[in-house]
């Protein structure tokens, strides 16, 4: 973390978990322990049908929602799709975009995760954006290679203006929802790199001022070393987000 040039933001990815009857409770128990944190934000990606209800009980405190995926396109014949203006109607500040669940599960290329990530920025939502290698990637020595041109799609027709309201997020694809989280120094490396990716194409200031989470595992155990490193500003939180204890024990770590 570095408070100096950029906000810490935890982010909780609920995925597809949580109908309306378990949301509220588990809403409840996060706003009650999570939202006196005061140096870092909190935001939760909830299911599109939870966020009024999430917006409704997070007016007013610190917490923020965000939304896990939105259409690539304006508006138009999508049967069953999202777009970004009914997200943010609905009072979302944050979307993640390009988790690798959707890359692949659902085909997301990087061309449709840099259309989204303009859309969102367009329509004043900050784009969470996801990158990682998979493990044959990592295997085979080319992490950073994969990283790179990930971040450098996302960034594709950004105006230097808008890089700021970007966050990244590094999710190594075999460190989620594995139990297995990368190294203090395999996640500082790639963060590292993504600020350095950042600084080539605009310039050190910007660099700066961008907030990379790192996601994969992250608990209340390895929290604190994780978001201890220069590079690592936040994390995006799955699994741990369920249980608001854990969250909490992340958002602290994160507020020290
Ligand atoms: C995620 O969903 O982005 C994630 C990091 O999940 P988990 O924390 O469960 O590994």
């Amino acid at each position: 973390m570095n408070r100096r040039y950029r906000k810490t933001l935890i982010a909780g990815n609920w995925k597809m978990n949580k109908p309306l009857t378990e949301a509220r409770p588990l809403l409840d128990g996060i706003k009650q322990r999570c939202s006196k944190a005061r140096w870092c934000e909190v935001v939760l990606c909830v299911p599109f049908v939870n966020i009024p209800l999430a917006s409704r009980l997070m007016k007013g405190c610190r917490i923020s929602v965000g939304a896990q995926n939105m259409h690539h396109e304006v508006s138009g014949a999508y049967t069953g799709e999202v777009s970004a203006a009914m997200i943010k109607s609905a009072g979302v500040k944050y979307v993640i975009i390009g988790h690798s669940e959707r890359r692949q599960y659902c085909g997301e290329t990087d061309e449709l995760v840099s259309k989204k990530v303009r859309l969102a920025l367009e329509n004043d939502l900050r784009p969470i954006v996801c990158v990682g290698e998979r493990l044959e990637q990592r295997e085979m020595g080319i992490t950073l290679e994969v990283v790179t041109l990930q971040v450098k799609a996302a960034l594709d027709q950004i105006p230097a203006g808008q890089v700021r309201k970007i966050v990244f997020a590094y999710e190594p694809i075999w460190a989620i929802g594995t139990g297995r989280t990368a190294t203090v120094e395999q996640a500082s490396e790639v963060c590292k790199e993504i600020r350095a990716v950042i600084r080539k194409k605009y310039d050190a200031r910007i660099a700066r001022s961008v907030t990379i989470q790192y996601g994969g595992s992250m608990n209340a155990d390895n929290a604190k070393e994780l978001l201890g490193q220069p590079d690592i500003d936040g994390g995006l939180i799955g699994g741990a987000s369920l249980d608001p204890d854990s969250f909490n024990a992340i958002v602290q770590a994160a507020n020290q």
